[in-house]
């Protein structure tokens, strides 16, 4: 039997398609375990401002194709305080709370680290970010509908090129992370991909357009909003002054990326990583990742998760240079 009696689910940090699915699957897997469920809302603001409200069953109905979150979510600069983290435990003790999920990025997983090591209230996360840069899990949730957005935009980019024979420099979220860039790139046939952990593509970019091999042609070239180069607009206008004789675009697809139905594949990963953080709390974890390696579900300490740099494939990008040549 566990002792674990009442739990709450927080989303945190920034909205990713997905959230809702995996706030469902926590809620209905705490209720069938005799749990009682509450959310918080609007990240750890809700913790420090008692933002709280009991879920029930028929709460999480009819959300999990829905894409931001139903609990909302924040950036709550008093969490990163000692006095603000107090106030939080002080709240959580107070409705009784056994343990907390929370859903979120790195940022949400340090926070949930550094509170773990002052207090007793144990907290587990599920990997929410649609930048998939999370050490210790194979997807998080949001990354793939993502993705699936990106390559509807930059096919409809690609239909527009086509017809003028122009070259556009689309631009992608991933602040400090390529890995929606470097699939999206393949999946849309891109000539090119600039992400923000090598700095061989511009230089093979340059090459081709000193070539003039793709001078009648469209061509599609993603960038990373992080790109240590500057983001699409500055490697954009460096071109057109390299190569005038290119009729070159800028689509910057911004926060479109985050919205929608999320797909198919988010919701069965948030399913079943709601599903293992309750399991989780009940086998008394804290301070712990539920995570998907191989299609298993893995336990990784926030520790590692925060610590660890995932790089990106290297072979993805080996495998879209040829095919883009
Ligand atoms: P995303 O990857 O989508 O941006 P994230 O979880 O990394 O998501 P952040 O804004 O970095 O997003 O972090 C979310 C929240 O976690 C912060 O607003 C803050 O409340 C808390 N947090 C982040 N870092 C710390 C820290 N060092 N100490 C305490 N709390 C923190």
């Amino acid at each position: 039997m566990t002792k674990i009696k009442k739990i709450g689910v927080m989303t945190s940090g920034g909205d990713a398609p997905g959230m809702n699915a995996a706030i469902r699957a926590v809620t209905r897997t705490a209720i069938y375990n005799n749990i009682e469920v509450i959310g918080i809302r609007e990240g750890y603001t809700g913790m420090i401002e008692k933002l709280f409200t009991p879920l029930w069953s028929h709460d999480v109905s009819d959300i999990i194709q829905r894409g931001g979150t139903i609990l909302k979510t924040a950036r709550c600069m008093e969490f990163k305080t000692n006095e603000g983290r107090e106030k939080a435990y002080r709240n959580l003790k107070e409705v009784n709370l056994d343990g907390v999920v929370v859903i979120g990025g790195d940022g949400t997983f340090t926070g949930a680290r550094i509170f773990n090591e002052e207090y007793d209230i144990p907290f587990v996360g599920i990997p929410g970010t649609i930048d998939n840069d999370i050490y210790g899990t194979d997807y998080t949730i949001g990354y793939d509908t993502a993705l699936n957005t990106v390559v509807e935009a930059v096919d409809k980019i690609r239909d527009t090129a086509s017809a003028h024979n122009r070259m556009f420099f689309v631009e992608v979220m991933g602040a400090e992370a390529g890995f929606i860039a470097i699939r999206s790139g393949i999946a849309t046939g891109a000539e090119a991909i600039i992400i923000p952990e090598t700095r061989d593509e511009v230089k093979k970019l340059n090459a081709l357009m000193e070539s003039g091999r793709r001078q009648r042609a469209s061509n599609i070239v993603i960038v990373a909003e992080g790109d240590e180069e500057g983001g699409a607009f500055v490697l954009a206008n460096k071109f057109k002054k390299l190569y005038p004789s290119y009729d070159i675009r800028i689509t910057v697809l911004g926060h479109l990326q985050r919205g929608g139905s999320p797909s198919a594949f988010d919701r069965v990963s948030a399913s079943r990583l709601g599903f293992s953080a309750v399991e989780a709390l009940m086998d008394d974890q804290k301070s712990t990742m539920v995570g998907i390696q191989n299609n298993e579900i893995v336990l990784v300490p926030f520790r590692k998760a925060i610590k660890l740099h995932k790089d990106v494939n290297r072979d993805m990008l080996a495998i879209a240079e040829i095919l883009s040549s």
